[in-house]
């Protein structure tokens, strides 16, 4: 039943109205002026105003613009019935709101036509308005629970899917496998073929995943290369299994780009309810870090969770996004370790260490956030924030006359294969005006092994540039020493776990002695890394190492103290 709200001053005009609009099925609530209609209207809002106001000499005008600028009235149509004929008062009227302006005397039918008229344009307002509602209702709902890529669920939409699946299963007394699945190469195909391959390949991954798997499961895109698999209610294990191998086969063949056929490998990490866990959280880190033991695998393999398997705690997706901040809140800084010379006791280099402190949490290693910049992608950013910062730095120095010493940066697995690193570089060396052989690069073994191909061919660029090009951590890869002779570096970092106590370790003794003698053949500079006592000093010596870095030689430093110390 609608709802009409009459203002208007008590008589006998007022009474046939009442009984006019209650007779037509409108429950009809009486106001005699504006302060008191206002107040009835804000109480209990009505459907539509009649303002009569001027038959009583209060002006309708000043209800129309009252009304107005209440917010809860504002939408609520209102007629206005008048004694006054001038055009100029009912056009004041309609611009101060009015719906319509009845001139007195009308007859019944009159009014009613104009209330029902603007009832039904009220009606047809308000349904519009909700199914626009409804509308943006479900679009956001869409954009926060399904990836805008794939149109898969995202990470919010699959815990509340595993929560069912686990609520079910624990009626049931059942079990849910959870498969938190990577594509290892999808990195390599972004950079090689451009993001839209990337992006064509994701969505084919996400056809083909829905396509082999019961409409039971849940299949999900949790970040960049990560989808995740609710099985409900799995017989055994084995079973998992065989799904697991059957997922994984699939996405073994061939996946057809514009222009490519690309293959991918995949690696599965699973974990179970109950056996691994009840509690979904627990079970999500479980399976990543099953997924992280399966990575360290040959390719193609899954794992399943198992009690000795590391699990990333929460802190480690706090990291995550505190690190997302970092660099604009410029919570890096660059620390300096000295390089000396054995041949002429100077020294002769540093190498630039990054620090990052934030400010509540404090000091956290590089081992630590470092990995976890190169998963994100931030690491590009990161990379590129400490080239430009330590050669702005070394360009100072130059300038500032100090005898000249060759700084090296940390290179990461990530940026060795970004195509456009080499022109970065160049940009900011011509930025800061350092000239180029003061800069060192330094690349671990096991960076340079996860994509031989594409990093040599950026080593040579780098070479060419003419910075210094160094194997960082040397004897703690895989690199089989053929590569050595194709690389186009110029020093040898030998890692501190064969200096460390070097002086009455024979085997290392050993290795410092084979390793220095095979860089000389190759006319490599050998540098030996962490030398702590003078006895593991006076060994490298003998054995003709070339530089020595380490907290005997000093810890990384301030660029101050290092000024200091040249
Ligand atoms: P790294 O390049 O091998 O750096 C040498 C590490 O050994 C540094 O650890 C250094 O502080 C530490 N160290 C130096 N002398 C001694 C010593 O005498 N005894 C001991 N016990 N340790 C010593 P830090 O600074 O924690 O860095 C760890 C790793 O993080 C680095 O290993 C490097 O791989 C990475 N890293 C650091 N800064 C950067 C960066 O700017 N970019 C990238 N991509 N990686 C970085
Ligand atoms: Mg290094
Ligand atoms: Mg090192």
């Amino acid at each position: 039943m609608y709802k009409l709200l009459v203002i208007e001053s008590e008589g006998e005009t007022r009474h046939h109205r009442v009984s006019l609009l209650e007779n037509s099925g409108f429950e009809v609530i009486v106001a005699a002026g504006v302060g008191p209609g206002l107040q009835v209207a804000q109480k209990k809002p009505p459907d539509l105003i009649l303002a009569g106001l001027d038959l009583t000499g209060e002006s309708n005008c000043q209800l129309l613009q009252a009304v107005l600028t209440k917010p809860d009235l504002a939408a609520i149509p209102v007629i206005v019935m008048t004694e006054r004929s001038d055009r100029d008062y009912q056009r004041q009227c309609l611009s101060l709101g009015a719906d319509d302006c009845l001139v007195i005397p009308f007859d019944d039918e009159e009014l009613m036509g104009a209330i029902t008229i603007r009832l039904r344009k009220q009606d047809a307002l308000t349904q519009r308005y909700n199914t626009l509602m409804r509308h943006t209702a479900e679009r956001l709902n869409r954009l926060s629970h399904y990836d805008s890529l794939t149109d898969l669920p995202n990470h919010h939409l699959l815990q509340q899917r595993l929560l069912l699946a686990v609520n079910r299963a624990a009626v049931g007394d059942q079990r849910v496998a959870l498969l938190s699945l990577s594509l290892d190469r999808l990195r390599q195909i972004n950079n090689t073929l451009g993001f839209p391959a990337g992006d064509t390949l994701l969505r084919a991954v996400a056809r083909r995943l829905t396509g082999i798997l019961p409409p039971s499961t849940a299949v999900a895109r949790l970040t960049g290369n990560q989808f995740a698999i609710v099985l409900p209610a799995p017989r055994s294990r084995e079973d998992v299994a065989a799904i697991t191998e059957e997922v994984i086969d699939s996405l073994s063949r061939s996946f057809s780009l514009p222009g490519h056929a690309v293959f991918v490998t995949t690696s599965v990490g699973i974990a179970l309810f109950p056996d691994d866990s009840q509690d979904i959280s627990t079970l999500l880190r479980q399976a990543d870090a099953a997924l992280d033991w399966a990575k360290g695998q040959k390719s193609n393999s899954y794992r399943f969770y198992r009690s000795d398997m590391p699990v990333v705690s929460g802190d480690e997706l706090q990291l995550e996004t505190w690190l997302r901040y970092a660099v604009e809140r410029q919570e890096f800084e660059v620390r300096y370790q000295p390089k000396q010379s054995l041949r002429t006791g100077r020294i002769e280099g540093a190498e630039a260490l990054i620090r990052w402190h934030h400010p509540d949490y404090g000091y956290v290693s590089p081992a630590r956030f470092i990995p976890l910049a190169e998963e994100t992608g931030l690491i590009t950013v990161i990379g590129e924030w400490m080239l430009r910062t330590v050669c702005t730095q070394a360009a100072e120095w130059l300038a500032q006359g100090l005898p000249p010493v060759k700084i090296a940066v940390n290179l990461s697995s990530v940026q060795l294969n970004q195509s456009q690193l080499c022109e970065v570089l160049k940009q900011i060396l011509a930025d800061t005006g350092l000239p180029t052989q003061y800069l060192e690069l330094e690349v671990t073994e096991t960076a340079l092994m996860q994509d031989i191909s594409t990093a040599l061919g950026l080593l040579h660029q780098l070479k060419d540039l003419g910075v210094g090009l160094a194997i960082d951590d040397f004897g703690t890869g895989y690199a089989s020493l053929g590569y050595l002779r194709e690389l186009p570096i110029d020093i040898l970092k030998i890692d501190t776990c064969f200096v460390r106590g070097a002086d009455h370790d024979y085997k290392n003794q050993a290795i410092l002695q084979r390793i220095i003698g095979l860089a000389h053949d190759l006319s490599l500079l050998v540098v030996a890394e962490g030398v702590e006592t003078e006895a593991e000093l006076a060994l490298l010596r003998s054995y003709d190492c070339d530089l020595v870095q380490g907290f005997l030689i000093g810890a990384p430093m301030t660029a101050a103290e290092l000024v200091a110390r040249l």
